[in-house]
């Protein structure tokens, strides 16, 4: 690593650079809200759904069984609500549900899931959503709630999509429910190797943003289970064959004018984000803890690529 040699002057509360690529903030949950809104991040990157409905201690299925599908609907209004009202008008990236069926099996109605030997490659994302849309469209409900209080900072993001399938149909429930997806702003996570190959014809459905969870992007294309203690030497974010997925995918997305950026912890690392800004990503989603620094590493390369572009 790169020495930092303002590190001993630098005050401690410095006033927070000024730079083209924007630095956003990932929140777990909503009771972070506050602490994640006054590190003065550009908007939250990744708000993840599961940890509202997780909270409660039972599965979708079981939550709305005992509490009606009304109940359900505002748990994650509420929820999201929290964190949307802490940063307007800076835009909130919510994902929807995103659990795999071995962490819904410790809840109450987890009996329900279905045996997998590998959840990592299965029943989860939107591959789960769209196989239960009567489930899935009580999360696109919450979101038309939201809009319709005017929460329009509040942006859909799609986990695990694979290809423009994916995409078309979830367009399709979310006009099921009364959202207009040419009002609203809503992309996918690019986490495997199939949607990083196949961004462009997602950018013509419609698409606004391309965000990297690179927690699963590189899981998938090393084939490294990222929770296998005996291969985690191997789980290697900056592996050439990640960052050329990558670099690839962000080079279309300019091409197709989508937004594109990072929200996997990868966000928080210096090399990634030299390497992100050299890429031209539009926004980088760090943990609440790492924002100031990468704040600071963006503008570091932003400056450096100005002055090379003079000289
Ligand atoms: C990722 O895969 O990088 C990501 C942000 O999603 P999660 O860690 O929740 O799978
Ligand atoms: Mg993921």
């Amino acid at each position: 690593e790169e020495t930092d040699p303002l590190e001993d002057v630098r005050p401690k509360n410095p006033v927070k650079p000024m730079t083209a690529t924007e630095v956003k903030v990932n929140v777990s949950i909503p009771e972070a809200a506050h602490r994640a809104a006054v590190t003065g991040a550009d908007g939250v990157g990744l708000l993840r759904l599961e940890h509202m409905i997780l909270s409660t201690n039972k599965t979708p299925e079981c939550y709305i069984r005992d509490h009606g599908e009304d109940a359900y609907v505002e748990e994650i209004v509420e929820g999201v609500r929290t964190v949307a009202d802490e940063f307007y008008p800076r835009p909130v990236r919510v994902r929807t549900l995103d659990a795999p069926t071995d962490e819904f099996r410790q809840l109450q109605g987890g009996e329900d899931e279905p045996k997998e030997h590998n959840p990592m490659l299965g029943y989860r994302g939107i591959r789960r959503s769209l196989d239960t849309p009567e489930v899935f469209k009580h999360e696109l409900e919450a979101f038309r709630r939201l809009y319709d209080m005017g929460y329009d900072n509040v942006e859909i993001m799609l986990p695990l999509v694979n290809d423009v399938e994916d995409v078309l149909r979830a367009r399709r429930l979310m006009e099921e429910v009364g959202i207009d997806p040419d009002k609203r702003s809503w992309g996918i996570m690019v986490e495997t190797p199939a949607s990083a190959l196949c961004i462009g014809e997602m950018a013509d459905a419609g698409i606004d943003f391309a965000s990297f969870g690179t927690n699963d992007l590189t899981q998938y294309t090393l084939a490294v289970d990222r929770n296998n203690e005996h291969v985690a030497g191997r789980f290697d974010e900056l592996h050439p064959a990640v960052l050329k997925l990558i670099g690839d995918t962000i080079a279309t997305c300019r091409e197709h004018d989508v937004n594109t950026s990072i929200c996997g912890q990868a966000g928080s690392k210096p090399k990634m984000v030299r390497y992100l800004v050299n890429c031209g990503i539009s926004s980088i989603s760090a943990n609440i803890d790492a924002v100031r620094d990468v704040q600071h590493e963006v503008k570091r390369v932003e400056q450096k690529l100005l002055l090379d572009s003079v000289r």
